[in-house]
């Protein structure tokens, strides 16, 4: 039996999205980004599907830890680092590599005195304010690492782009610029690009690019979908119809009174809420398939349920499949109906949601 709830995840799509990243980016080794659970989708089974990534960046340590438990043997970056000593003795001990962004993480590489022990990314921060050292501090900050032992030399650069998904906007070229003139003395593979990077910013692409949304299928930019790049989006979310009822001219749907029946119609109750991680702020007329065709929703969503306007399909019965988001409705759509971004929807998916990876075996009965 199926659970009510449960995302489709397609891994062959992984695949054919890094092709779609090494193709922006023949001459580029691709480090493939799987931080936060790889968007949602799954970190091992991700790291898996994209095994022939050049290498993995991760967020935190514990992250790379549960790559390496999995036997995942590829470089792997911490792309926030470490910040206490017993955090880098754990990033030594599984053999990942670090961004290094702060001068306090000197005081923790200086003390060690083992060689070559790991590769660093130093990290300029050209106008993220985020992490990464300011291009004046660069140059000491260069001398110092050059001058720890553990590393191995030279170590590489780094920066981030802050609105790379603004094709309009002049800040990607002012980063660009910055960037490689901070850089030019020095010695080191270069890595700016992320998704948007790649996709929009050809002077982004350097020795190593770091895609992440792109390979999930999703579009980084606000208006074109994943498809339209080419790209193939792997998760698909599921639900189904657990109640269908008419409804009344006047009548009110779930938590709070802000929407009313205006025309006698049908009701669908469907299983899945933001319990689940499907969007709180989902707003009346966010598109939901129904048997595979568009109906809105209407009313809140709640934690476990949602509603939906079934005038269009009044024989909708229980037990029907429900997609919320997947190759047929794009995630990226969604997300624009809930006033967010879709990273936050696949990465937003709970515990609650059964991840089933598709695989003859495993396909649901779908209409
Ligand atoms: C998350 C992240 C990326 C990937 O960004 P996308 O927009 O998902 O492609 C690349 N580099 C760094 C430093 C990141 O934090």
């Amino acid at each position: 039996m199926m659970p009510a709830t449960y995302a489709l995840v397609h891994l062959e799509a992984a695949q054919h999205n890094l092709e779609i990243a090494r193709r922006h980016a023949p001459k580029a080794r691709i480090m493939a980004v799987i931080k936060a659970n790889g968007y949602g989708h799954g970190l091992v089974r991700i790291a898996q599907a994209l095994a022939n990534a050049d290498a993995f960046a991760v967020a935190r340590v514990d992250e790379g830890i549960y790559l390496r438990n999995a036997g995942v043997r590829r470089p792997i970056t911490v792309l926030e680092g470490f910040t206490f000593n017993e955090e880098l003795d754990t990033l030594l001990h599984y053999g990942l590599d670090s961004v290094v962004h702060s001068f306090i993480q000197f005081d923790v590489l200086e003390r060690r005195t083992e060689t070559g022990q790991m590769d660093a990314w130093l990290k300029l921060d050209t106008g993220m304010n985020r992490l990464g050292f300011k291009p004046e501090e660069f140059d000491a900050a260069y001398r110092r690492l050059s001058r720890c032992r553990i590393v191995r030399g030279p170590c590489h650069l780094m920066t981030h782009l802050a609105n790379s998904d603004a094709v309009d906007d002049g800040k990607t070229a002012r980063q660009l610029k910055l960037f490689n003139e901070t850089v030019r003395p020095y010695p080191g593979l270069r890595s700016i690009a992320n998704s948007a990077g790649i996709l929009a910013w050809p002077d982004a692409v350097s020795d190593w690019v770091r895609p992440g949304i792109m390979l999930y299928g999703i579009s980084p930019f606000p208006d074109r979908t994943g498809a339209e790049l080419g790209l193939q989006p792997i998760m698909e979310l599921y639900s189904r119809l657990i109640s269908v009822k008419p409804l009344k001219k006047g009548e009110t749907v779930g938590y709070g009174t802000g929407w009313v029946c205006h025309r006698p119609t049908t009701l669908g109750v469907v299983a899945i809420g933001y319990g689940d991680g499907y969007p709180r702020h989902a707003e009346t007329g966010t598109p939901v398939l129904v048997n595979g065709r568009r109906v809105p929703l209407i009313g809140r969503v709640s934690m476990d349920m949602i509603t939906v306007d079934l005038e269009t399909q009044p024989d909708a019965k229980p037990g029907d499949p429900v997609c919320l988001w997947g190759r047929n409705l794009p995630v990226e759509e969604i997300a624009l109906h809930a006033g967010t971004i879709p990273y936050t929807l696949v990465c937003g998916i709970t515990q609650r949601v059964q991840i089933i990876v598709d695989e003859p075996r495993n396909w649901p009965a779908r209409a």
